[in-house]
């Protein structure tokens, strides 16, 4: 199959590089599709994806919009990865059905309908769904374990623009394969991502939800993190269930939930303060009270709608078809969020502290993101300089409660040490006079 084309749409984005660069990598011949070939600030670091590959990266332009271009893009190939789709930072913007639904739905059946008229020469599409897909409603029943089965009811009310974008998508992309002649028909393999997470390739990178997500943690947007909990996997997993799912005879006509585990939010947080702390990045751990979460919901509807009804919420999902019919094992999640961080700092997209020590990076030299070194130049007073520096040594409660536990069990392991050695003491003694 290497010489064969693989197209991979969304290739500019997020997820959508990682999955060229693996190809690339397996020695596949890729074709990626951006929205315009003019852009040159995208489609230049593009290029470079996967330095050593036996073939490079070929870009044509398409628009899910637009009919134009997909004729032309799936032209020559024999497998399709359909990871395209307009995915606003949510967490920042506040986005209409409008934007998203179109280019969602009749966008994947763009790309379907293009499929089809190679009348077989495309055998399979991997199409990018999400998790959402499987469960987008706000409240998880938290004695349920989500699997492939569960789908989420585009009709409902409570569901964000987004989500409403995959579950149609999705459910769109099932029903056209069904009605499918013989003549036109190939295989659909779903991948379901939950939130990912791991580290951005390029720089452009930075405007993508997940890593606008990440900023928001090393750059102390806030001063805390809301009670919320997602169910987390890696790009780098999610990229390597693409590559499988095109060609594993069990993953045709099946969907894949990709997850490591659930998460908290302030888990993230935590995760990334051990490591980066003591480089001198300040992270906020704490958790943001439920009445501060409900004041910013007046003013923020990203917050209101996506943050505040699932507060409090835990969420269980099975990764069963991830692990045992894709064979991918899920990154340890501690390496997702720590690589995601030296990532974004060898890039330039979060600032590189003045006690970076690069321990993780993989770069040879992260980018200087002028922000720390500029503070530097004005000439900060070394007091204050001081005061920050035990601000962020300083212990989070949670962590405060752990060192507490510590030295009460290091107390009690004393106590019980000494009254070992006292009764030992006492049957000494008592031997003693009972041999006088
Ligand atoms: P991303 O970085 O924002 O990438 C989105 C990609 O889609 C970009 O390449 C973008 O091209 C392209 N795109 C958007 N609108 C388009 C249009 N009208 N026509 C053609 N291309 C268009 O997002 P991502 O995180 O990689 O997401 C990729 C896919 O994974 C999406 O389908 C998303 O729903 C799904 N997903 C993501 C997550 C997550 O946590 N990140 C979780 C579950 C599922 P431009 O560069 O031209 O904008």
């Amino acid at each position: 199959m290497s010489e064969e084309v693989i197209l991979v749409t969304g290739v500019s984005g997020y997820i959508g590089a990682h999955v060229a660069k693996q190809l690339l990598e397996a020695g596949h011949k890729v074709r990626g599709t951006v929205r315009s070939l003019e852009n040159e600030a995208k489609i230049a670091p593009l290029k470079n994806l996967a330095p050593n590959s036996k073939f490079p990266l070929e870009l044509v332009a398409a628009d899910l919009t637009k009919d134009d271009g997909w004729e032309k893009a799936v032209e020559g190939c024999s497998g399709v990865m359909h990871v395209a789709s307009p995915f606003p930072d949510i967490t920042s913007k506040a986005v209409t059905e409008e934007e998203l639904l179109e280019p969602a739905r009749e966008g994947t059946l763009r790309v379907l309908k293009a499929v089809a008229a190679t009348k077989g020469a495309v055998k399979r599409v991997v199409l990018t769904s999400s998790f959402a897909s499987v469960f987008g409603e706000s409240t998880p029943d938290p004695s349920k374990k989500y699997n492939e089965e569960d789908w989420t009811d585009p009709e409902s009310t409570t569901l964000d623009p987004y989500t409403k974008s995959k579950v149609v998508a999705e459910k769109a992309a099932w029903e056209y394969i069904k009605e499918l002649s013989d003549e036109d028909k190939f295989e659909l393999s779903v991948i379901n991502p939950t939130l990912v997470m791991g580290p951005p390739l390029l720089e452009t990178h930075r405007t993508s939800t997940s890593v606008s997500l990440m900023t928001g943690i090393v750059n102390k947007t806030y001063p805390g993190v809301p009670r919320v909990q997602f169910p987390v996997c890696d790009v780098r997993d999610v990229a390597r269930a693409h590559v499988k799912a095109l060609t594993l005879p069990e993953a045709a006509n099946n969907r894949h939930i990709i997850a490591t585990d659930s998460c908290w939010y302030r888990d993230i947080a935590i995760s990334v303060a051990k490591e980066f702390r003591p480089q001198g990045y300040s992270i906020a751990t704490a958790q943001l009270p439920y009445a501060l979460c409900w004041l910013a919901g007046l003013f923020n509807r990203p917050m209101r709608n996506n943050i505040l009804p699932r507060i409090g919420k835990t969420i269980n999902v099975d990764n069963k078809r991830m692990v045992e019919v894709l064979g991918v094992e899920p990154t340890a999640i501690d390496c997702t969020f720590h690589d995601m961080v030296y990532a974004m700092v060898d890039l330039g997209i979060a600032k590189k502290a003045k006690k970076y020590k690069m321990v993780g990076s993989h770069a040879d030299t992260p980018a200087v993101n002028g922000e720390v070194e500029e503070e530097n130049k004005e000439g900060k007073k070394e007091e204050e300089e001081e005061k920050e520096e035990k601000e962020k040594n300083e212990l989070e409660p949670e962590d405060k409660e752990k060192k507490e536990d510590e030295e009460i069990k290091e107390g009690k392991e004393e106590e019980e040490k000494k009254k070992e050695e006292k009764k030992k003491e006492e049957e000494e003694e008592k031997k003693e006079e009972e041999e006088k």
